[in-house]
């Protein structure tokens, strides 16, 4: 049996898999089978970690992460869980592939998904025009108008990457004004190939094999137009990724894991969480890997407190023969 699993490979599962590994508790670290890394191996230049004035690719940060945690003793396996036990002294991790490994501790770092617009179509264009994705797919739209959804920082992000490709960027939001940081707004409003249309919604993509256009709904006046384009980019959040931990681990209001005050410390012992599956406001690397170590640390304490319990109980016994 192993002392800590690690699932989820992104800022977060990494920081905790480099403090456990260099405490000596040989952690194994699940990372997803297509998405191992999360979310930073899908952007371009991070700008605000610590340590890298002059930026470093995401998929880049990454792997120096990996590495730094391997260096110490971590085993990493690209496989996915699909299914956890965690109520027990023992919890199991079952995997894809890889089968079923046992550890007395948890820690939980599966991050957050693209959040969808849920509307019709979305999902029959998906590959087809419609991407949740700019560095992923931005190549393919050479030349082509299209459009991004959402005011975030993701949106900014995206708009001004896919202009790289595209002729034309819409960005379709629907307010009148950006919850974007105001670095990433002016870098969107002074680029002359995006122009916003705001108080919008996407109500409707046309195209039978690929997208041709959106049907838009103005949030102000419910007036319908339609905007030709021929790919749509979804960079409206994310939504924590609690599907194996349903009705095991307590849930906050917002949907991500719930922990004890500023710990990592899930309603069940020996099981912590980190990262954006805990975080819903500031969804940053760096305050998930700042997390991640919060969970390490609370997982050694926990570990150390156990084998000092054994220890405590075993010489009880011999005392007592
Ligand atoms: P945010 O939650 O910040 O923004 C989501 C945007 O999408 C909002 O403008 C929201 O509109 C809009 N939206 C949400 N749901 C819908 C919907 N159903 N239909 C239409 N629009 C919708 O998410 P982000 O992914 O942009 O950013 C998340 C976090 O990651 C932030 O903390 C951000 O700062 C950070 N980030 C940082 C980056 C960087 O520094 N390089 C890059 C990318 C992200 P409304 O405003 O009306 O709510």
């Amino acid at each position: 049996m192993r002392e800590i699993i690690i699932i989820g490979s992104g800022p977060a599962g990494f920081t905790a898999a480099i403090y456990a590994a260099r405490a000596g508790l040989k952690p194994l670290l699940l990372a997803s089978s297509v998405e191992a890394g999360g979310e930073l191996m899908n952007t371009t230049e991070v700008e605000n970690f610590p340590g890298f004035p002059e930026g470093i690719q995401g998929p880049e940060l990454m792997i120096k992460l990996q590495e730094q945690a391997e260096k110490f003793g971590t085993e990493v396996i690209l496989d996915d869980v699909t299914a956890v036990h965690l109520s027990g002294d023992v919890k199991s991790v079952e995997t894809g592939y890889s089968g079923t490994f046992e550890a007395r501790s948890v820690i939980f770092a599966t991050g957050s998904a693209y959040r969808k617009l849920g509307i019709h179509d979305e999902e029959r264009l998906s590959g087809r025009g419609v991407s949740w994705c700019a560095t992923c797919d931005g190549f393919f739209f050479k030349t082509k108008t299209i459009a991004v959804v959402g005011g975030g920082d993701s949106a900014m992000e995206e708009a001004t990457f896919l202009t790289r490709f595209a002729e034309k960027v819409y960005v379709v939001h629907r307010k009148d004004t950006l919850r974007a940081s105001k670095i990433m707004q002016e870098r969107a409003f002074t680029n002359e190939k995006i122009e916003f249309v705001w108080n919008s919604e996407v109500v409707g993509i046309a195209g039978e094999n690929a997208v041709e256009g959106l049907s838009l709904r103005n949030t102000v006046d419910g007036s319908e137009s339609e905007l030709p384009v021929q790919g749509l980019f979804v960079a409206i959040g994310n939504d924590p990724r609690v599907h194996l931990v349903h009705g095991q681990l307590e849930l906050t209001a917002e949907g991500t894991i719930a922990v004890d005050g500023r710990s990592s410390k899930t309603n069940l012992p020996g099981v912590f969480a980190a990262g954006d599956v805990i975080d819903p406001h500031y969804r940053q690397a760096v305050t998930a890997a700042a997390s991640g170590t919060v969970a390490a640390l609370d997982a050694e304490q926990f570990l150390a407190a156990l084998d000092q319990a054994a220890a405590e109980a075993a010489e009880t016994l011999v005392s007592a023969s």
